[in-house]
């Protein structure tokens, strides 16, 4: 496919700052995906201090803890005009739990401060004081991309993401919390832009979602409607399926709690 396709180009950001649970995963499953589909890659990496290249098909950011949050979310916000703009123009991105945060409006973090973010969901972030329990866990959802279906990972985080009137959630929770744990949404997803909390690393255990966002950025790159013929199955779905049976087996069924929990 290499032939009829340019390279994608694929940037990453600050993955030196934002790879809590092995986030860079994602990376290493979007190079290897693309190889596997004969597509080519060229990849940038931008971290603080860091311009951003003056063109995207793919855009990954991963998660990280408050302090490493705080590192960034300066610069970050400072990109959120062209990382909108992207968005809008259709470029595909992926941010993962402290990434997906800080590609809100904002977070208010564990010691009540805000940081500021890139603007690019309608969502904004509040953790909960000392002595509220951290979402941690396995986490089952259902993506409301009909090509990406059930998701499997892995959740830890304080925050607690809700989606504005200009949001729309990427998945409902099936086991596990989500963005709040209240109710049942998990992420969300604007145009070929999607935020989700789902660690794992997420991409290499679910090739339906790897595939939906390689995808989206070969539309973007040639302007066109690329749709990718599937692969065979193989470690990708034995890999997802394990994980899945392991959530099933230890994870909270999500319920909806009867009452407000603030
Ligand atoms: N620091 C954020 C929180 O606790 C994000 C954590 C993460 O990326 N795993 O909610």
């Amino acid at each position: 496919m290499s032939a009829d396709h340019p390279p994608l180009r694929l940037l990453t950001l600050y993955d030196d700052v934002m790879n809590v649970y092995a986030d860079r995963g994602n990376t290493i499953a979007v190079h290897a995906r693309a190889r596997a589909r004969g597509l080519g890659i060229h990849a940038t990496a931008a971290s603080l201090g860091d311009p951003l290249p003056s063109a995207a098909d793919l855009v990954l950011i991963g998660g990280g803890q408050d302090r490493e949050q705080w590192r960034i979310a300066d610069e970050l916000a400072g990109h959120g005009d062209q990382l909108r703009a992207w968005a809008d123009e259709g470029v595909a991105m992926l941010a993962v739990c402290g990434g997906f945060q800080l590609f809100g409006r904002w977070y208010r973090d564990s010691a009540g401060a805000e940081l500021p973010g890139a603007g690019v969901f309608d969502v904004t972030t509040v953790a909960p004081g000392p002595g509220w329990p951290r979402c941690i866990g396995d986490v089952i959802a259902h993506s409301a991309v009909d090509a990406v279906g059930e998701l499997v990972g892995f959740e830890n985080h304080g925050g607690r993401t809700y989606l504005g009137a200009g949001a729309r959630p990427f998945a409902m929770v099936e086991y596990g919390r989500g963005n709040n744990g209240e109710d049942g949404t998990e992420g969300a997803i604007r145009d070929r832009a999607i935020g989700t909390y789902l660690h794992g690393s997420l991409l290499p255990k679910n090739p339906a979602l790897l595939d939906y966002l390689l995808a989206g950025a070969l539309s973007h790159r040639t302007e066109s409607e690329v749709r990718l013929e599937p692969l065979p199955a193989g470690y990708a779905e034995r890999a997802h399926a394990a994980a899945a049976a392991v959530a099933r087996s230890r994870a909270p069924r999500f319920e909806r709690p009867t009452r407000p929990a603030v």
